[in-house]
């Protein structure tokens, strides 16, 4: 019951700046945000690359206002490409990009946000390393998907995400699932209509598995987004069925969650991804965070009313 208000409050500019200034707030955003700067992000992407773990990097932010914060994004994210090429961090870190943070919204958005991906991407494939689109809100997948066609012409590596909660998500699958393409499937983690998406967990969980099993008897790189022990223990039996070695496919997980899991599939041999997000902007992905699950809320909610 609590998610959908979570969810509806991460897109309100009075909860952000009450949630920002709350004194104990800064203590439960920091499990799920690894650091505010390049140089705080860079010791945990060595720290992961020691433990056997892969990382998908993202500058936290989204839903831009204005051209100069789209163009502050992609200088962001080239300031970070900059720094993993220098310590030759490249082949261990790819990026994690969200289109509106590029100014997809904003008018002339389409065009505007791939000007900005486009030198973020060709950046990204000249240190040997790649980036995927994540899946904001339904409205703007059609977007997302055509810049993600477009990017393929030149750097057919480049990833996207779809949401097994929505009902095209086969289709975008059966689309998606072809040589060469990295794909990664989530639950999905936005506030969606009943006319769009699966409102029931047990209906998402099995939307997510049909996914997982188109993705897994395709010719692309299924990339299993999610912390959830079934859905993993699925992945794995389907991926054997489908006759995939190890290195054909991965999981990825969120910083901060289930570690310990992190590193227990990585030293079964699986390809484990760590999406770690940093920077400043990170109301909207913290908020996200706590409406999956209603412990983070009262953990929050603890930690603020204790200060
Ligand atoms: P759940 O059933 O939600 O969780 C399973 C178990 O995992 C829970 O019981 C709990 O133990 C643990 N867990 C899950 N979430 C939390 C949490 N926040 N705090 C503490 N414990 C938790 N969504 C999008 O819409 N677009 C994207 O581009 C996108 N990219 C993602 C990338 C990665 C690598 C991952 C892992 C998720 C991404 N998501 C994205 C979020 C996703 O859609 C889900 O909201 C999120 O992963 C929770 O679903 P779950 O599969 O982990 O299953």
């Amino acid at each position: 019951m609590l998610g959908p208000v979570i969810l509806a409050a991460s897109r309100s500019d009075k909860m952000r700046r009450f949630v920002s200034a709350a004194p104990g707030t800064k203590q439960v955003v920091d499990r799920f945000i690894a650091g505010e700067t390049v140089d705080q992000v860079i010791p945990i992407v060595k720290d992961a690359a020691a433990k056997g773990l892969e990382v998908t990097l993202d500058v936290v932010g989204e839903d831009i206002t204005t051209v100069e914060q789209s163009h502050a994004a992609r200088d962001a994210y080239l300031q970070l490409i900059g720094r993993l090429e220098e310590l030759g961090l490249g082949t261990r870190a790819e990026m994690s990009v969200k289109l509106s943070m590029f100014g997809q919204a904003l008018e002339g958005g389409h065009e505007l946000a791939l000007a900005n991906v486009r030198p973020v991407v060709e950046a990204a494939a000249a240190i040997g390393t790649t980036v995927t689109l994540d899946a904001e809100d339904h409205t703007t997948l059609d977007s997302m998907f055509a810049i993600h066609e477009e990017l393929r012409k030149d750097f057919p590596q480049t990833g996207c995400v779809i949401q097994a909660y929505l009902f095209r998500t086969e289709d975008d699958a059966r689309r998606l699932a072809a040589a060469g393409s990295r794909v990664r499937i989530v639950k999905g983690a936005y506030k969606e209509p009943a006319s769009v998406a699966y409102q029931d967990k047990a209906e998402i969980d099995k939307a997510f598995v049909r996914t997982i099993k188109i993705l897994m008897a395709g010719e692309g790189y299924p990339m299993i987004g999610s912390h959830d022990p079934r859905l993993i223990a699925i992945t794995q039996e389907l991926a054997r069925q489908a006759g995939r070695k190890l290195d054909e496919y991965e999981f990825q997980m969120l910083y901060g969650i289930r570690s310990e899991e992190h590193v227990r599939l990585a030293a079964e041999g699986h390809r484990m991804r760590v999406y770690t997000a940093y920077g400043t902007d990170w109301y909207g992905y913290f908020m996200r965070r706590l409406a999956e699950k209603p412990a983070n809320l009262l953990f929050f909610a603890r930690s603020i009313l204790t200060k």
